[in-house]
């Protein structure tokens, strides 16, 4: 009975989807029946990154390591992203952000996962995937994280690594670039997250997922956090980054 009805709703998606194909949602062009919510106009314009540094993903002009990761590595192992923080991204970024149910976290999470998978086929694909934490407070107001969303997806279309979405949580909601200097940022980061169960990654590889990195500042917090409670390696995933060797310090929230 159970599996008729969901037979039933696939069916009626599936006819619905034929019937009114809808609109991309980022060009807002017509779909037809064969594409999902972004046409594969908008697909094959998005901003990809060809030439990036192999572990921070700053753009360069060929691939390589870019000076600042020569003069100082960064804490996490290597940073991934599906393209640069840019129109038509960043549109798609709000929608991901704003909608619990926006069809373009899904798409654009899947494009990321067959991107992930061609990356690591040659590496240990990471244990854990771990969702960056959102404050509860924002929880409360946004409705729910998207970056467990997005997390989500990935995981089911890797099928090879646990997603963890507990054991990490964030304790401050404020701004780091409204403290007054330098120091009392990097000890307000050094603070922010909060390792709820230190057993499940003891040792483990770690994916963390995010939208989208700014500064690297948050991302490099938790990545710290997740070191000194014992994970082996720390990489990040995002949908999307900016280069933040020329960006302003702030932490995203
Ligand atoms: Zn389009
Ligand atoms: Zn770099």
């Amino acid at each position: 009975m159970i599996t008729s009805k969901m037979d039933f709703a696939k069916n009626f998606l599936a006819l619905k989807k034929l019937l009114f194909p809808g609109s991309c949602s980022l060009c807002l062009e017509q779909l037809d029946a064969s594409q999902q919510t972004l046409c594969s106009n908008c697909i094959k314009k998005l901003p990809y990154v060809d030439n990036f540094c192999l572990r921070c993903a700053e753009p360069l002009p060929c691939i390589g390591i870019c000076p600042a990761c020569q003069k100082k590595p960064p804490n996490f192992r290597r940073c991934f992203t599906l393209c640069d923080y840019s129109y038509p991204v960043s549109s798609a970024i709000q929608q991901i952000k704003n909608n619990p149910y926006a069809a373009v976290t899904k798409q654009l999470s899947l494009l990321f996962a067959e991107r992930l998978l061609a990356d690591y086929k040659q590496k240990q694909i990471p244990q854990i995937i771990i969702p960056v934490p959102i404050h509860p407070l924002k929880i409360l107001t946004r409705g729910f994280n998207q970056t467990e969303t997005i997390a989500s997806f990935i995981s089911t279309r890797i099928g090879k690594s646990e997603l963890l979405t507990h054991i990490f949580s964030r304790k401050y909601l404020g701004k780091a670039q409204q403290m007054q200097t330098r120091q009392q940022r990097m000890k307000l980061l050094a603070t922010t997250f909060k390792i709820n169960n230190q057993f499940e990654i003891k040792g483990k590889s770690i994916a963390l997922v995010d939208d989208v990195i700014t500064t690297g500042s948050t991302a490099k917090a938790a990545t710290a956090s997740l070191l000194k409670a014992g994970a082996k390696s720390v990489d990040l995933w995002c949908i999307a980054k900016t280069s933040w060797h020329n960006h302003s310090s702030s932490i995203k929230m």
